[in-house]
């Protein structure tokens, strides 16, 4: 019998450590000890199966592996702080919070000075994949200690990738949402230059979706109501992945790229369209709504 530890039960965290309990009853190989700061997601987690206790220490003590789901580098660094002088000997800790790499590879070294193998493994899927247990986790740290955590993210996701050594994960996870943002503004104005040259939306996707302008932005998640009806476009535009979290992890980006010199002069012009979004009060629309920023006020409702 092994236990967890998992510290976070919001949006992402809730659903990822009712997942771990379920697993853990068609093996009873588990049991799963939660904590939040946030009582009504104690409640919430609690009638999943997590066995809450009074605070994060005491989800760490006895636990084999550790996970943690916050919002952001600093709750990461403070929670490790507090948590990792009463980890067990031989404990894995797994942050899969979207930080940025100064943090994540500080948390790496803060374990490593405990003594504690530690993984960074950011997600992708949103709520939806970590409901169904099928977010893809994108890892960095040590291969021995990719080996421990592999069989663990499992039981959450479906894809687990090994992106190198420590803070990798969250190189990769800010790399490809950089590309992510950059492309919805790209599909989005070439359906409103379309419609204003008189182009029906059904028309752009049958040629775009076949040919060198096809992406996921278009293909999975199109912005305009009607081609893809799963996309939130359909949905007033619900989210799926809100414009906040997409300005966060732009944001993530710019500052990485600044401190490498890399010159990401789409992301960072992604970033300052998010954030103009946000001003105007749509930070809780899914990122795809970007289309009716790029559309202008006259035409957007
Ligand atoms: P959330 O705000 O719903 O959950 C974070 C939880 O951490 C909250 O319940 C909060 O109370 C808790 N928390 C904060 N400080 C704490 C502390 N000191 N001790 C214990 N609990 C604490 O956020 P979320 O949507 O679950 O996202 C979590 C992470 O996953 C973020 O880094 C986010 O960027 C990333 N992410 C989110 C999505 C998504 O679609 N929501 C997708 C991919 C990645």
């Amino acid at each position: 019998m092994s236990s967890f530890g998992f510290i976070g039960l919001g949006n992402m965290g809730a659903p990822m450590a009712a997942n771990l309990v379920k697993s853990g009853e068609r093996d009873a190989l588990h049991t799963v000890l939660g904590f939040d700061v946030v009582p009504a997601s104690r409640q919430a987690s609690a009638q999943d199966g997590v066995r809450i206790v009074a605070n994060a220490r005491a989800s760490v003590s006895d636990a084999d592996i550790v996970i943690t789901m916050l919002p952001g580098g600093e709750h990461v660094m403070s929670v490790w702080q507090d948590v990792l002088p009463v980890a067990k000997q031989g404990a894995l800790f797994i942050d899969c919070s979207t930080i940025d790499v100064a943090s994540a590879r500080a948390a790496h070294a803060l374990a490593a000075e405990h003594g504690i193998a530690a993984l960074d493994a950011p997600v992708s899927g949103g709520v939806g994949g970590a409901k169904a247990a099928t977010l893809t986790f994108m890892v960095g740290g040590s291969t021995a200690a990719f080996a421990r955590g592999k069989p663990v993210l499992e039981r959450m996701g479906k894809r687990i990738v090994h992106c190198g050594a420590a803070g990798n994960g969250q190189v990769a996870k800010i790399c490809n949402n950089m590309i992510l943002g950059a492309a919805m503004i790209a599909v989005s104005e070439a359906f409103v230059l379309g419609e204003k040259l008189g182009l029906s939306h059904q028309a752009l996707f049958d040629v775009a979706s076949a040919s060198s302008g096809q992406c996921w932005s278009l293909t999975s998640y199109c912005p305009v109501p009607g081609p893809v009806p799963t996309s939130p476009a359909n949905h007033g535009y619900k989210p799926g992945f809100s414009a906040a979290l997409m300005l966060k992890d732009l944001k993530l980006a710019r500052e990485a790229a600044a401190s490498v010199g890399a010159n990401t002069a789409l992301g960072a012009h992604a970033a300052e369209i998010y954030e103009h979004f946000a001003q105007d009060g749509h930070s809780a629309a899914d990122f795809s709504a970007i289309i009716n920023l790029v559309r202008g006020p006259s035409e957007s409702g």
